[in-house]
């Protein structure tokens, strides 16, 4: 079966890998110059089944409201975005009712889950590298409330197979040493030790190498103009002065999949959310932190990321708007130093890379992932803040889907053919 993946991010790369591992002939094709080069490149780095919950927890329009308009808000409603918003973001608040939150929460645990595990799988596999660390995440509190929210919604994943344990602060300093200088400010943290991390455009250029060998091939600087239909199937996949045929498609090119859809009628909830992070060098920090921390109250994560310190946060709905807004990347200085002041002597600010990527994100949480209602097209993306933790899992199902195998999971929440 001849197979075109378009893009090459976290979705796209990992697809390709399963498709081919089922004996597929895979093509994949990305406008970039080579792979994770869109909103996989600089990510948080983090793996978190811990983080199930999707980003409209009930109360999430009251916390909007009080963001607005205020630079460094962890949320950010930019009023040039609303009009291309106004359907999903109905839809958006729609799912933060309680009951629509814990079932999608659950949805993507339950992925996450599966992930996990399919990423250790290949990692042994391959001996894969990529900067990881298998040490979990530790969430960190400053506000009792905030602390017993999170640990109450812990419980929920707890009971759905998740491994969460509450520490104090004398217990996450000594878990976690970088974090004595804050002590006093905590009220407590959580450690999920089923969490890993690693930097996601490393893997993915590592697993893209395996493709290779394993038959894949990638044709960048290729952007795809246009899908052609014949009846209910997809036949050609146009590009500059080519057309190429295909038995299947797979459409993974994250924010900007529903661009590709909408000539069929085909409207993908799929909304871009920008991000930042900023990657500095460690230095000699002798407390280098074992692990990622986040950071609840200022809705910050640090990733130690071999001998570097990824900083990352806030959500911003600016549409496709890329541009680095200079007061947003020095909220996660401020940020970085809020979390651990003692690194401030080793912060080399003239090695920082700032970032910005668009995260894929659907209204109800749940990325989309298998077929439109046009018989040989399938989508992987939507996987929002969650995209790192979800691929390799997102993968594999749609892997089986694509072979008309039995999937590994349920695959009722994460369908496309309604659309
Ligand atoms: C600041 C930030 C922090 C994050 N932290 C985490 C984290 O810690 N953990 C986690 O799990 N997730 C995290 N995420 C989310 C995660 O990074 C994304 O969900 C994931 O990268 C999306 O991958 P993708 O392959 O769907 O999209 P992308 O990586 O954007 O790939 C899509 C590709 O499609 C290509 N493309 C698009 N249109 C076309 C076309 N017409 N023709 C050819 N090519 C095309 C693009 O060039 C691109 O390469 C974070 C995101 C951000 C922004």
């Amino acid at each position: 079966m001849r197979v075109i993946v378009i893009g090459s991010g976290l979705q796209g790369v990992t697809s390709a890998w399963f498709l081919a591992r089922n004996g597929c002939q895979v093509t994949v094709l990305d406008r970039e110059d080579g792979v994770a080069q869109g909103t996989s490149y600089a990510n948080a780095g983090m793996l978190t089944p811990s983080m199930a919950d999707p980003w409209n927890a009930p109360g999430v329009f009251r916390r909007l409201l009080h963001y607005l308009g205020r630079e460094d808000a962890p949320l950010l409603l930019r009023p040039g975005a609303l009009p291309s918003l106004l359907g999903w973001g109905i839809s958006f608040l729609a799912n933060a009712r309680p009951e629509k939150f814990r079932a999608n929460m659950t949805s993507n645990l339950q992925l996450a889950l599966y992930s996990l595990k399919v990423l250790r799988e290949l990692r042994a596999a391959l001996g894969l590298s990529y900067d990881q660390k298998t040490a979990g995440t530790l969430k960190i509190f400053r506000d009792t409330r905030a602390f017993d929210e999170a640990a109450q919604r812990s419980e929920i994943l707890a009971g759905l197979g998740l491994h969460v344990k509450a520490l104090n602060p004398g217990e996450l300093v000594a878990f976690e040493p970088a974090l004595a200088d804050v002590r006093d400010t905590l009220v407590g943290g959580l450690h999920c030790p089923d969490d890993e991390s690693g930097d996601a455009r490393l893997f993915t250029e590592a697993l893209a190498g395996h493709a290779r060998q394993a038959g894949v091939e990638f044709r960048f600087n290729t952007s795809v103009l246009s899908l052609d239909c014949t009846g209910n199937r997809v036949t050609d996949v146009a590009i500059y002065n080519e057309k190429l045929q295909a038995d299947a498609v797979v459409v993974a090119a994250g924010s900007w999949s529903p661009q590709l859809l909408k000539p069929f009628g085909i409207h993908l909830p799929v909304c871009p959310v920008k991000g930042y992070s900023i990657t500095v060098p460690a230095g000699m920090w002798p407390t280098l932190p074992q692990r990622p921390v986040i950071d609840d109250a200022l809705h910050a994560a640090v990733t130690p990321l071999g001998q570097r310190l990824r900083i990352a946060g806030t959500a911003e709905f600016a549409g496709y708007d890329l541009r680095l807004s200079p007061a947003r990347v020095e909220n996660l200085f401020t940020l970085l130093l809020d979390v651990f002041p003692s690194f401030k002597p080793h912060l080399d600010r003239s090695q920082a890379t700032p970032w910005a990527g668009l995260r894929p994100m659907t209204p109800t949480g749940v990325p989309l992932v298998g077929r439109l209602k046009i018989e040989n097209l399938y989508v992987n993306t939507g996987h929002g803040h969650l995209g790192w933790t979800l691929a390799a899992g997102s993968a594999s199902h749609l892997a089986s889907l694509v072979h008309g195998e039995r999937p590994p999971i349920d695959p009722t929440p994460y369908r496309a053919d309604q659309y």
